[in-house]
């Protein structure tokens, strides 16, 4: 057995001695560099600071040196030594303080745990102590190697070296300089989003990285942070509660990423991360999004520090919310309300409008669009007979079922929109009453129109049309099992199918919004992409057999339209509810101002 004491009698169990303590303790606090400068960076916040400065060092290989020197509140020489002691804060008195906590720190951990690890200079001088001089003190492995009077700004600097000298398993598992750069900021952008007045700046082995101005527009931050050209594709979002309050942006759907590495989200100006909040976030965004994409969003929510728990993690990263499904819900409608009633039209890529908000800014380009696999040439109209009875026959039945309540008009999200040309049969080209030029993507348009067509008939089961000959399928004996589980779900949708003596099955209805399909060739896509997609799914049956259905029953692109034909879909799509976005989330339009047109050829 291990640890076996010499003598049977002698106590097993002994108290660890402080620095043994501190040194477990900060395996929780401080995982890494990027936690230091979190830790250095919420002191100095809680301090007051209104410009914080941030100089990394680094070899090759590692970080070696993190400095955080702020121009907050300071420190007396007493305090600045208690400072270090495990446990000590001067921010809270008793557990009842944390349910009216403001500051970021409240546990009285980050300076000793930081010093247990590492070697730390912390220079300090209280703010209007006149005369009186500021203090050095310097730590090692959480001994105290100096402690001296010196002469210094008011304010506070700390500096760290050596991080993880003495815990070797510790400094083993750190990744490379460069993910743990990548962490740092990250952190940052959190920290400077949820604190717009404090002037950050960021150097790198003395050159400078990064700096935020002292502002109340957070728009001016996240230009500084992300490139101003992100900025026209931001929704602003205010809405508050008598006990919440939520304030920042959200992107138009085009921005989205594969991640959720944009959606930051401070809590009481608490940079924070909570799977909930994001959650909700992209359930504002309903269809407007796939499943697997994410919006970019900047959020900033106030909230009644009686409903919030900060106490759950060490790191203080995580909240508890009392309250979390009226938060949550609450949020998802913000986010909602703010694109609906918003222009979605993804504006087109421009060197113009990214210089107008903050001069001199490096612009980063955020997205592109390739149109460079179109071959086919465009701008006449032209198109063969059967090609265009087919089209008609599509484009017929979406618009026998769209309501033309007149007052569905008079809401459209879009202005009035003329045809003018087509690109490529992809690609159809308008104006629009207010002087801009529109391309619109025939076949994500079209089905933007079917999806709403569908999912606007609020019915248990939704009505088929029967085929004037049943079409026989085929299928693989696989595909044949997982089709028979889904028989009652297409049933519901209008597709009636019966098996037709082993793999085969018969084909006798499909859905109102199909028509009388005259190819039989889009029901065998549609049943060959419900039985190819994978077993895991996230969203509803109905929902997915209607996303297909939008899909293969909608125009498809490379189909030559008539003008008249695309003028059709055009109408159509201004009365969708939701006309910017494909069910999969994709644009549906993309807008060119006069004004950016006139930019790019240098006019003005
Ligand atoms: P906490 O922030 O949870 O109180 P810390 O260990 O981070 O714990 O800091 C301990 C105390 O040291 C703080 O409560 C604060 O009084 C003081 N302190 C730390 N950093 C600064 C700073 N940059 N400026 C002024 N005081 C500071
Ligand atoms: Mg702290």
């Amino acid at each position: 057995m291990r640890h076996m004491p010499d003598t049977p009698d002698a106590p097993r169990i002994r108290i660890l001695d402080p620095a043994t303590v501190n040194q477990i303790a900060a395996g929780e606090v401080v995982e890494r560099p990027a936690s230091v400068v979190k830790e250095l960076l919420e002191n100095a916040i809680d301090a007051g600071a209104g410009s914080i400065v941030i100089d990394l060092t680094a070899s090759k290989e590692t970080i070696t040196a993190i400095r955080v020197t702020d121009d907050g509140c300071g420190m007396a020489p007493a305090d600045a030594q208690l400072a270090f002691v495990p446990h000590a804060t001067s921010k809270i008195a008793s557990i009842d303080d944390l349910h009216r906590i403001r500051t970021l720190g409240f546990r009285g951990e980050a300076l000793a745990t930081i010093a247990a690890v590492s070697r730390v200079t912390l220079v300090t001088k209280l703010r209007g102590s006149g005369a009186v001089p500021g203090t050095r003190i310097i730590m090692e492995g959480g001994q105290v190697l100096e402690t001296a009077g010196t002469g210094a700004p008011d304010g506070t600097g700390v500096l760290v070296e050596d991080l993880f000298f003495n815990t070797p398993a510790r400094k083993k598992f750190q990744k490379s300089k460069n993910t743990e750069l990548a962490h740092i900021h990250d952190i940052l952008e959190g920290i400077c989003l949820s604190h717009p007045a404090i002037a950050f700046h960021l150097y790198y082995n003395s050159t400078e990285q990064l700096v935020t101005d002292r502002t109340n527009r957070t728009l001016d931050t996240i230009a500084r942070l992300f490139g101003s050209g992100i900025i026209r594709d931001l929704i602003p979002v205010n809405a508050s509660l008598s006990f919440l309050t939520v304030n920042g942006f959200v992107s138009r759907p085009s921005l989205a990423r594969k991640d959720r590495a944009r959606m930051i989200v401070s809590v009481n100006q608490r940079f924070i991360t909570s799977p909930a909040i994001n959650d909700a976030i992209k359930a504002g965004y309903g269809t407007l999004l796939p499943k697997d994409r994410f919006p970019v969003a900047f959020l900033n929510l106030t909230l009644d520090t009686t409903l919030v728990d900060v106490n759950v993690h060490p790191t203080k990263k995580q909240i508890r919310l009392s309250r979390e499904k009226e938060i949550t819900e609450f949020i998802r409608t913000s986010v909602r309300d703010a694109l609906l009633t918003h222009d979605l039209i993804p504006a087109a890529e421009s060197p113009a409008s990214m210089v107008t908000l903050v001069p001199g800014l490096p612009e980063k380009p955020v997205r592109s669009y390739d149109l460079s696999t179109t071959t086919a040439p465009g701008g006449v109209f032209e198109s063969t007979h059967a090609g265009t009875a087919a089209t008609d026959q599509r484009l017929r039945q979406t618009e026998l079922s769209i309501d033309c309540d007149p007052t569905h008009l008079v809401s459209s999200l879009l202005p009035e929109i003329e045809v003018i040309g087509e690109f490529g049969g992809i690609y159809i080209l308008a104006r629009t009453s207010g002087d801009e030029l529109l391309l619109i993507d025939q076949h994500a348009a079209h089905e933007r129109i079917l999806y709403e067509q569908v999912t606007g008939q609020a019915l248990e089961t939704r009505p088929s049309q029967e085929l004037i000959s049943p079409v026989i399928l085929h299928r693989s004996a696989k595909e044949a099992a997982i089709l028979k589980d889904l028989l009652p779900a297409l049933a519901r949708e209008g597709f009636i199918l019966e098996g037709f003596g082993g793999d085969a099955f018969l084909v006798r209805a499909v859905p109102v919004v199909l028509g009388r399909l005259e190819e039989t060739t889009v029901i065998d896509e549609i049943i060959s992409d419900l039985v190819s997609e994978e077993a895991a799914q996230t969203v509803s049956n109905r929902e997915r057999i209607t996303r297909i259905v939008a899909c293969r029953g909608a125009v498809k692109a490379g189909t030559v339209c008539t003008q008249e034909q695309s003028q059709r879909i055009v109408d159509q799509l201004r009365r969708m509810k939701n006309p910017f976005t494909c069910p999969h989330g994709r644009p549906t339009m993309i807008r060119f101002t006069r004004k950016e047109l006139d930019t790019m050829f240098k006019r003005i």
